[in-house]
């Protein structure tokens, strides 16, 4: 007899605003034996939201050694286990990823779930190049360590995603500044949520204006990535590109002279190749 194991389940959560919750997220946990969470008492009011009463096991960042071995055996005996954190995806600056290592080592089948994720969606809406992109979550908490990291991204062409916490917001963008020189940077603040605020602009300019930020809530950092002058714009990139990226960020909000200095020193061009690209397509 072949014994059945158990499935275990990635199940996003939402970042903010509950209607974001998918039909799939809610039936795959009304039907798994057990729901590891990152803090029970926080998802246990999101469950109660949604109808679903599950034995629920606390999974978080200090217990997920200790706590592997029960959830395992829940799977090896054939129950069925889904993983949540606080917010959005477990296992992207959250709990989850050791133990997805520890089903894919014991061959159980892990089953991830689409869903909400804070740095995607501050990207999507950021304006900046989403075309090549790379998440770098919290910056490390030694100094040394922060800076070994930028230093090494700061030569990366695609755009930077952080993560962080209010109370390290000011000092973390001063650091992003000493360490990647002057880049655009939109903040995606307290997304999905009712006082959700996009601020696009550059390094430089937050190092002066400190207030730019209301310092509350949740944060995602997009970071322009470097900009390559000595190579010029990409062969590809022609005055309709130029044209895109301006409109883009228009309609995200810029200012037109804002978007045409931004797309500018994003693509690595005069300034006046931008513009004139721009009012030729207005005219006709
Ligand atoms: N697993 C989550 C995800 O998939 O996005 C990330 C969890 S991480 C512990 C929490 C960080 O994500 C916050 O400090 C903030 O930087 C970012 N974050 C989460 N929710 C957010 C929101 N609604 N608006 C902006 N940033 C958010």
């Amino acid at each position: 007899m072949t014994e059945t194991k158990g499935t275990l389940y990635l199940v996003p959560t939402p970042i903010g605003n509950l209607e974001d919750m998918t039909y799939r997220a809610v039936r795959v946990l009304q039907e798994v034996h057990t729901i590891a969470a990152e803090d029970t008492r926080h998802s246990g009011l999101l469950l109660k939201h949604f109808d679903i009463k599950k034995p629920l096991i606390s999974y978080h960042e200090h217990n997920k050694d200790a706590k592997e071995e029960p959830l395992m055996e829940l799977l090896l005996s054939g129950h069925d286990v889904a993983v949540i954190s606080d917010a959005g995806m477990p296992a992207i600056s959250d709990p989850g990823a050791n133990l997805v290592l520890a089903a894919i080592d014991a061959v159980i089948p892990v089953v991830p779930l689409p869903g909400p994720n804070a740095a995607l969606t501050a990207l999507i809406a950021s304006g900046l190049d989403t075309r090549e992109f790379t998440f770098l979550g919290f910056l490390p908490k030694k100094s040394s360590h922060r800076k070994e990291l930028l230093e090494r991204v700061g030569t990366y062409e695609g755009t930077l995603l952080f993560y962080e916490a209010p109370h390290r917001l000011q000092a973390s963008l001063q650091e992003l500044y000493k360490y990647l020189g002057n880049r655009p940077i939109v903040l995606g603040r307290e997304l999905t949520k009712k006082f959700e605020t996009f601020v696009r602009t550059d390094l430089e300019a937050l190092q002066k204006a400190e207030d730019l930020v209301t310092i509350k809530g949740e944060f995602v950092l997009v970071v322009g990535g470097a900009v390559h002058a000595e190579s010029g714009a990409p062969e590809t990139m022609s005055t309709d590109d130029y044209v895109s990226a301006v409109m883009m960020l228009m309609e995200a909000g810029t200012a037109k002279k804002e978007a045409i200095r931004e797309v500018a020193k994003r693509l690595g061009v005069a300034r006046r190749d931008v513009y004139n690209a721009v009012e030729a397509a207005q005219d006709t």
